[in-house]
């Protein structure tokens, strides 16, 4: 009787495999068994199994004699064995194989464990792992930051050249065979190396991808900050981890360059306000939720009065300077819930949300009466200047951005036409004709 684990582990293999017992007796086969030799079932197999070789191997020796040999020194010797065998498929054909032989205990009883395959594929299976691994090898090579292979242990199996310009380590194979060693043995969060290591590499492996950062030491024993990116594969049905690893300190110089650029992007250089695109952008968003939410929702358009003249008088570069002011006193008037932007030329807009339009108004009252009340101080000048206000709200739900500013801007025309200085709302601007 075979235990039916070990059953279960021949038919379960991915590879035709057979078993026999400790008289060398083939007691059974898997399915891929009888289908590379051409069997319709796995007993036909087994029955016939022994006289499925050739008089002699192309050596000139009995295959009888020869297989005895092999089984008789892996049973007595425990030592996996392989070799090259011809063996004839049920259909008489030539089947030229690799064979593998393992001993196994089970339930205290010896078994040879008897593993064929096409030598064809077998190459074949071989070079595509060759292929495999080559283009990896090439993709390592090719990456821009250190980067490594690594198996299910965290044994690091493959570095690229990268390796030497972060760590100063030049030989590959040093960095390989002392990968822990380049890392102190606890982490700065208190964890044991080794041990966060196999947890971010448990996480990776469950969610395919994990960051992390990592201290480690270069050759000189200087500690390196990193941030790790391990990324789960499969090469060749093994599971590996590529494993990126990236000097922290440059990283964090990265994100600050990047967030630089998108500060310029959305910040008006002049005034240091957000801009247009940034105002537009942020603005539809919160008034998708006000309408979703039925939260009020206002725009007041801010003009300054005659600012041309101002140019024309004081020079372009005192114009900029009550620009900037300008900007200053209206962070300083509205409070909180809004979005100040400058909107174009000596044109500000501010949006108002979950505010009512009483609140709002006065606000837009706050920004016209600031200005028309303290004079600007630039160098030894004193200058007046005014502004006009536009205020419009939301009302029907189906009001675009684009919509409300356009009656934001019609009061705010209304406000000059009526004599400039003043806050003008949508409400009563809108019968207006001019
Ligand atoms: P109104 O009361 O009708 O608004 O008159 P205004 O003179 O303010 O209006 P107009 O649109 O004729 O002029 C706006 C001026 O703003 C024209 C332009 O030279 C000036 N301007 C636009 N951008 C800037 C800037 O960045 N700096 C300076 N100094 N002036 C600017
Ligand atoms: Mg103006
Ligand atoms: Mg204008």
């Amino acid at each position: 009787m075979i235990s039916e684990s070990v059953l279960n582990m021949i038919n379960t293999m991915p590879y035709a495999g057979l078993l026999r017992n400790s008289r060398y007796k083939c007691v059974h086969a898997n399915e891929e068994m009888a289908e590379l030799f051409g069997f319709n079932n796995v007993g036909e197999f087994v029955e016939s199994c022994d006289e499925l070789s050739p008089v002699y191997q192309p050596d000139g020796i009995p295959s009888r004699n020869k297989l005895q040999m092999f089984l008789q020194d892996v049973m007595g010797t425990g030592k996996t064995m392989k070799y090259d065998w011809h063996y004839f498929r049920r259909d008489k054909e030539l089947l030229h194989a690799d064979v593998t032989l393992v001993r196994v205990e089970v339930d205290e009883k010896w078994y040879l464990l008897e593993f064929i395959q096409d030598i064809n594929e077998s190459k074949r299976a071989r070079i595509t792992e060759r292929e495999a691994n080559q283009r990896l090898q090439a993709m390592m090579d090719s990456c821009p930051v250190v980067c490594g292979l690594v198996d299910i242990h965290f044994n690091l199996l493959e570095i690229n050249n990268e390796v030497g310009n972060l760590f100063g380590v030049f030989n590959k194979q040093y960095f390989i065979d002392r990968f822990f060693e380049l890392s102190p043995e606890y982490q700065p969060d208190g964890q044991l190396s080794r041990r966060k290591a196999l947890d971010k590499l448990k996480q990776t492996f469950e969610a395919g991808r994990v960051n992390y950062e990592w201290l480690h030491k270069n050759a000189r024993g200087d500690e390196i900050p990193c941030a790790v990116t391990l990324v789960r594969i499969r090469l060749c049905e093994q599971d590996r981890a590529i494993m990126y690893i990236r000097d922290l300190r440059e990283v964090k110089k990265s994100i600050a360059q990047i967030e630089k650029m998108q500060s310029i992007a959305y910040t008006d250089e002049l005034t240091g306000l957000f801009n247009r695109r940034y105002f537009m952008d942020n603005a539809n968003e919160i008034l998708t939720k006000c309408k979703i939410e039925k939260l009020p929702f206002h725009i007041i358009m801010v003009d300054l009065d005659y600012f041309k003249s101002v140019n024309d008088t004081y020079g372009h570069l005192i114009g900029d300077e009550v620009l900037k002011i300008t900007a200053k006193r209206m962070g300083g008037v509205t409070h909180r819930n809004n979005l100040i932007a400058r909107f174009g030329g000596e044109e500000f807009i501010i949006m108002l949300s979950d505010m009512s339009y009483e609140s709002a108004l006065q606000n837009a009252w706050r920004i016209q009466k600031t200005m028309e009340e303290s004079s600007f101080t630039i160098s030894d000048l004193s200058l007046d200047v005014t502004t006009s206000v536009g205020i419009a709200t939301l009302t029907d739900t189906s009001d675009s951005l684009d919509n409300i500013i356009h009656l934001a801007d019609m009061a705010l025309y209304a406000a000059k036409r009526t004599g400039r200085n003043k806050v003008m709302e949508y409400e009563q601007a809108k019968d207006m004709k001019f």
